[in-house]
């Protein structure tokens, strides 16, 4: 599971990130409301932990600007006990989940597991591209009703271009989702695009995985 904490205090947002991976999550860490937007845009999370009190742009803005773009990720707000702040205001911007400061970082970890079960729930597991189908759970893939079949690491790369179908994905992004590496080789990537598009486009005719030069690949939404 991916989180991306939001939290301008840096020794918290250190220990956050050092216990969470320690759980195994896969943590991100921003330091203002901004940076966490950023990196919201940029990468799908599944949960985001996002501290009210920021500077620059608070917590609320945050939150709901995320949806407003349309963020499908889990959001637990951390308030701050006896702050002005209210968790009514939080759940009101777009949030699902809050926890007052100071919090235990089991009830944390249970919080966000629980967060991203229910947001797994509401993820179809067959995503529909035009005539492309991506079964998540079946690990499964068909173009016009024609099976094709793809290595576990081609299903992985299709299947995150499709969550994020229409947006450029970059290969480092593929690497970090697909790899679990920071630093991998961002060729390797390419030569398992190429075999994707061999299976899923050349025999069909298709140029659905497109290549956006220095950016990265963009899964197009119509598999034209
Ligand atoms: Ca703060």
């Amino acid at each position: 599971m991916r989180v991306l904490v939001v939290e301008d205090e840096r020794r918290l947002a250190v220990a956050l990130r050092r216990g969470l991976e320690t759980e195994g999550f896969r943590v991100d860490v921003a330091h203002d409301g901004l940076e966490g937007l950023r990196l919201a845009d940029q990468q799908a999370y599944d949960v985001i932990v996002l501290d009210i009190m920021l500077p620059g742009l608070d917590g609320y803005r945050v939150c709901a600007r995320l949806r407003a773009a349309g963020s499908q990720a889990g959001i637990l707000m951390l308030t701050a006990k006896d702050g002005e702040w209210d968790e009514a205001e939080a759940l009101d911007t777009g949030a699902d989940d809050f926890l007052s400061k100071p919090f235990s970082f089991l009830v944390l970890v249970a919080r966000l597991r629980a967060l991203g079960r229910r947001i797994g729930r509401g993820r179809p597991s067959v995503l529909v591209l035009g005539d492309l189908v991506i079964d998540s759970d079946a690990r499964t893939c068909s173009r016009a009703g024609v099976p094709t079949h793809l290595t576990a690491r081609e299903f992985d790369i299709l299947e995150h271009l499709a969550l994020r179908a229409g947006a450029v994905v970059s290969k480092r992004e593929i690497l970090d989702q697909v790899w679990d590496v920071g630093d991998g080789d961002p060729n390797v990537v390419e030569v398992h695009v190429s075999a994707l598009r061999r299976k899923i486009d050349t025999p069909f005719g298709r140029s659905s995985v497109q290549t956006m030069r220095g950016a990265g690949y963009r899964l197009a939404a119509d598999g034209g």
